[in-house]
């Protein structure tokens, strides 16, 4: 089966494991958010390509659900002791991938080709491919100025009022190689459950994926990253209503409109699924919060599982 996720970071790192879990990898190609990476000490760092990167290869920290496991911080210590910025997190075994990337990228190497040597090296088996080797930066209008995505995410914790969203050179932006591709020629297209305005809305922002979608002869899916009136984790709804969509699995589908045909949500949610079909989405029902391996694989195997004939 030709299987191809859109994924942001900690959400869909969960639904990818699971989706390994149960098909072969090399069946799976990703593709990656990278409107929210960030040149933290002049170093490149992709946050969600390495969250992806490191879910497949068994390195993430599962507590935390970014990094590596088994983190030591001695290198961010001693920055803070030089009086550098010390609110990004940078682990110091997570310090050789940005030193890898950085060095490539600068010596011309596109980040698709990077982000292929990467998961070649610590054996991800499945293609991981970024939205695009140009730079899209994804940035958050507040009451005092517009912030880059880690300012308002990591340094603030989220904790500022959104006034509005932008994905800064996204139009200017071509999907990387093989993005269209994997989207048009794949049986399965899954959105991960992921951030549907910083982590999908990046990818969605590129010129030709929303007409991809659409023309794909493959299931387009996604999984709601909402459950009842709030985000399973992190900024979602806060994001969703600075965007004026309804925090429900209904903004999700509005969001991905009108490509979407079926959104995967919560049993929990079950009364929203005539007002999902009156926009067009089949609605499944299904346990999407996915807290030990066993619910990621069940879920994975639901995604897979659906029937197109009642698409
Ligand atoms: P990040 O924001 O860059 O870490 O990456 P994502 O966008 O992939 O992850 C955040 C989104 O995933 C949030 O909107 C969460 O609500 C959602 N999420 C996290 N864990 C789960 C889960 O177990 N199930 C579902 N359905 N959504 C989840």
């Amino acid at each position: 089966m030709r299987l191809t996720a859109i994924a942001g970071g900690t959400g869909a790192a969960k639904l990818l494991r699971g989706l390994v879990a149960v098909r072969p990898r090399h069946e799976l190609t990703v593709i990656g958010n990278t409107g929210d990476d960030a040149e933290i000490w002049g170093l490149h760092v992709s946050p969600d390509l390495d969250t992806v990167t490191y879910a497949l290869a068994g390195r993430l920290d599962a507590g935390r659900g970014w990094g590596l496991a088994g983190e030591t911080f001695r290198c961010l210590e001693a920055m803070g002791d030089l009086g550098a910025e010390t609110w990004f997190n940078l682990g110091d075994r997570d310090l050789a991938t940005h030193l890898y990337r950085t060095r490539a990228l600068r010596e011309g190497v596109p980040l698709s080709a990077v982000t292929a040597e990467l998961c070649r090296r610590l054996s991800v088996g499945a293609r991981i491919l970024p939205m695009s080797d140009a730079p899209v930066r994804t940035r958050v209008r507040t009451p005092d100025g517009w912030l880059s995505f880690q300012e308002y995410f990591v340094r603030e914790k989220a904790q500022v009022q959104v006034l509005d969203v932008e994905y800064a050179g996204a139009a200017a932006a071509s999907p990387a190689p093989g993005v269209l591709e994997s989207i048009r020629e794949a049986e399965l297209v899954v959105v991960c459950p992921s951030n549907p305005v910083t982590s999908v809305g990046p990818v969605l922002a590129l010129p030709g994926i929303a007409d991809a979608l659409a023309a794909t002869r493959g299931r387009v899916a996604a999984v709601s990253p909402i459950v009842g009136g709030a985000a399973v984790s992190g900024p979602a709804g806060e994001l969703m209503r600075a965007r004026g969509l309804p925090v429900s699995a209904v903004g999700v589908a509005a969001a991905y409109a009108p490509w979407l045909r079926t959104l995967v949500i919560d049993r929990r949610d079950a009364a929203l699924v005539p007002e999902l079909a009156h926009l067009g989405v089949r609605a499944v029902l299904a346990d999407i919060v996915m807290t030990d391996p066993e619910r990621e694989s069940a879920l994975a195997r639901v995604v897979l599982d659906l029937q197109p004939s009642l698409e």
